[in-house]
C-alpha cells in the first residue's frame, strides 16, 4: 500500500527528476546553434580532376581555414586567372600564361576573390559560385574541391532547385526553413570525405550562384537564423513532392521507430497526382539482381499489406527459385523511385487519386433496329433544323410519362489487393509522388496559395514542433 506520505515522497522525486530534465533539455537548446560556414564538397573522388581553371574578376587572396573561419594569407590582386594543378604531391598555383605562383599552397587553402567581403564571386570551372574555394588533394591523385560558404549563401543555391522561385512566398520561406533544418542536421554527413554536404539528391541539389533567384533569396533572408525544433532540439526534417492524400510516419518508411514529429497524417492539400507506371518481368528480375535478389523468373506480383496511412508495405514477388518480400520504402528504392513514385498505389489499372469521381453514362441510342452506345455528347436535333450538343451526363430519359436522369456509375478512387499481376509485366496505378515523410512540397504550395503563413504549413506538415 502507498501512503499518502510515500505519494508526497514520490511526486517530489518526481518533480526534481523534471526540473533537472527542464535544465539539461534548455542547455542542450542553447548549445545547438546553426553554423555559420559549410563546406559544400564540389568535386571528390571520381569526380575529382587533377587540375582546375578559377578566375575572378578583381583578383584573389589565398587563406586557410581555422576554426575562427578564413585567415587571408598571400593577396594575389594582379590575377584574374588562376590554375590549380597537381604537381608532385601537392597543389601549384599557375597563372594563364603557366607562369608559377606557388609551388605547394598547403592543406587546407581556400581561394577566394578579392573583393569576398563585397560578396565578390569566384568562377570554378565555368560556374559562379559565393564564399571560396578549398582545394586538397586526396588519394587519386586528384584536387578535391569544397565550396567553403555561410549557411544563407548555400540556400540562395539550393532553394529554386528544391522549390521553383515562382510559387507563393510563403511555400518558398516554409521551404527554406525546412531545408536550413535539413543542412544543420546534414553537418559532417560527408565527415569522412573531408566536408559537410555534397551537391546532389543524397543532400540537396545545391547550383551555386548561378542557381538563385532574386525570390527564393528573399525567402532565405526572411527566415534567416529559424530551423525547426522539436522536443527541445534541432530536428531532423524531410520533405518530398505530393502525399496523394496521406503523409507517412517515419517508422513506416525507413525506420523500425517512430519520432513523433515525424508522423502520418491524412493531407487535404496535396493536390491531385495520379501516375500509371509498368514494368516488364524481365527488367524488374534485372532490379532485384542489382539489388542483391535472386528469385529466378518472376510469375506473379502483389500487395501482401498496407500501413495505417492506406499505404503499400508490403510487396510479394513470386520467383521460380524464390518468394521475395520487399518491405517499406525498400519496394521503391528497388524498383525505382522515379518509376513507383510512391506507395500509395493498386497493381494492375485500377484507378487511384483523389475525388475522383468518374461519370459513366450507359445511354444507348436506338433507331428501332439498331442499338448503340451513346458518346460523351448527344447531338439533338430540333424541329426547326437546329442541332444542339449536350454532355450526356446532363441527360434525361422520358417514356412519356416518367422521366429520370441518364444512369451514372461512379467510379471513385479504391484500393483493390486482390489483383496478382501474372504473364509479363506487372502495372502500379498510384497517386502522390516521394516517400511521404514531413512535408508535401505541393500541399505547402496549395497552402500558402490558400492564405497560410510560413509557420503555419510548417506546423501542420510537422507535429508538435517549434519554428526559432
Ligand atoms: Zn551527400
Amino acid at each position: 500500500m502507498t501512503t499518502i506520505r510515500q505519494m508526497g515522497r514520490i511526486l517530489l522525486t518526481m518533480s526534481v527528476i523534471l526540473i533537472i530534465m527542464a535544465i539539461f533539455i534548455s542547455s542542450e537548446a542553447k548549445a545547438a546553434s546553426i553554423p555559420e560556414y559549410i563546406k559544400v564538397g564540389l568535386r571528390f573522388g571520381d569526380n575529382a580532376a587533377s587540375t582546375y581553371t578559377l578566375s575572378s574578376e578583381n583578383g584573389f587572396v589565398l587563406g586557410s581555414i581555422t576554426d575562427e573561419g578564413f585567415k587571408e594569407t598571400l593577396p594575389l590582386p594582379a590575377y584574374d586567372t588562376l590554375i590549380a594543378i597537381i604537381e608532385g604531391n601537392h597543389i601549384a598555383l599557375r597563372d594563364k600564361e603557366n607562369v608559377l605562383i606557388s609551388q605547394d599552397i598547403g592543406k587546407n587553402s581556400c581561394l577566394l576573390p578579392l573583393d569576398y567581403k563585397e560578396n565578390g564571386l569566384i568562377t570554378f570551372e565555368g560556374n559562379k559560385f559565393r564564399g571560396g574555394i578549398i582545394l586538397n588533394t586526396q588519394s587519386n591523385n586528384r584536387i578535391k574541391a569544397i565550396n567553403y560558404i555561410t549557411m544563407d549563401e548555400y540556400l540562395y543555391g539550393v532553394l529554386h532547385k528544391e522549390m521553383s522561385q515562382s510559387y507563393p512566398m510563403e511555400a518558398l520561406k516554409a521551404q527554406a526553413v525546412a531545408a536550413r533544418s535539413f543542412a544543420v542536421e546534414s553537418i559532417g554527413r560527408h565527415y569522412n570525405d573531408g566536408f559537410d554536404v555534397c551537391t546532389t539528391t543524397d543532400c540537396q541539389v545545391y547550383g551555386g550562384y548561378e542557381a538563385e533567384y532574386p525570390r527564393t533569396n528573399q525567402a532565405v533572408d526572411e527566415t534567416s537564423g529559424l530551423i525547426i525544433w522539436a522536443n527541445g532540439q534541432p530536428a531532423p526534417v524531410f520533405y518530398f513532392k505530393n502525399s496523394g492524400g496521406h503523409t507517412q510516419s517515419i517508422e513506416d518508411v525507413w525506420l523500425s521507430s517512430n519520432l513523433p514529429h515525424l508522423v502520418g497524417k491524412k493531407d487535404p492539400y496535396s493536390p491531385d497526382y495520379s501516375w500509371i507506371a509498368t514494368i516488364t518481368f524481365n527488367s524488374f528480375e534485372q532490379q532485384l539482381i542489382q539489388a542483391g535478389y535472386d528469385v529466378g523468373s518472376i510469375e506473379s506480383v502483389q500487395v501482401g499489406g498496407r500501413n495505417s496511412a492506406g499505404a503499400v508495405s508490403k510487396l510479394i514477388i513470386k520467383g521460380s527459385k524464390d518468394t521475395l518480400i520487399l518491405e517499406k520504402e525498400r519496394i521503391r528504392t528497388v524498383l525505382g523511385p522515379s518509376l513507383v513514385r510512391s506507395r500509395h498505389f493498386n497493381i494492375g489499372e485500377v484507378y487511384m487519386g483523389k475525388n475522383s469521381i468518374v461519370f459513366e453514362i450507359q445511354l444507348m441510342l436506338s433507331n428501332g433496329s439498331k442499338t448503340k452506345n451513346a458518346d460523351q455528347n448527344i447531338n439533338i436535333i430540333s424541329g426547326d433544323g437546329k442541332i444542339k450538343s449536350i454532355a450526356s451526363e446532363s441527360a434525361y430519359i422520358t417514356n412519356g410519362k416518367e422521366t429520370v436522369k441518364a444512369k451514372t456509375v461512379e467510379s471513385e478512387s479504391k484500393i483493390d489487393d486482390s489483383i496478382v499481376a501474372t504473364g509479363s509485366e506487372v502495372t502500379f496505378s498510384g497517386m502522390g509522388y516521394g516517400h511521404g515523410v514531413g512535408m508535401a512540397q505541393d500541399g505547402a504550395i496549395e497552402m500558402a496559395r490558400q492564405g497560410y503563413n510560413f509557420i503555419e504549413i510548417l506546423k501542420f506538415y510537422f507535429t508538435n514542433i517549434e519554428v526559432r
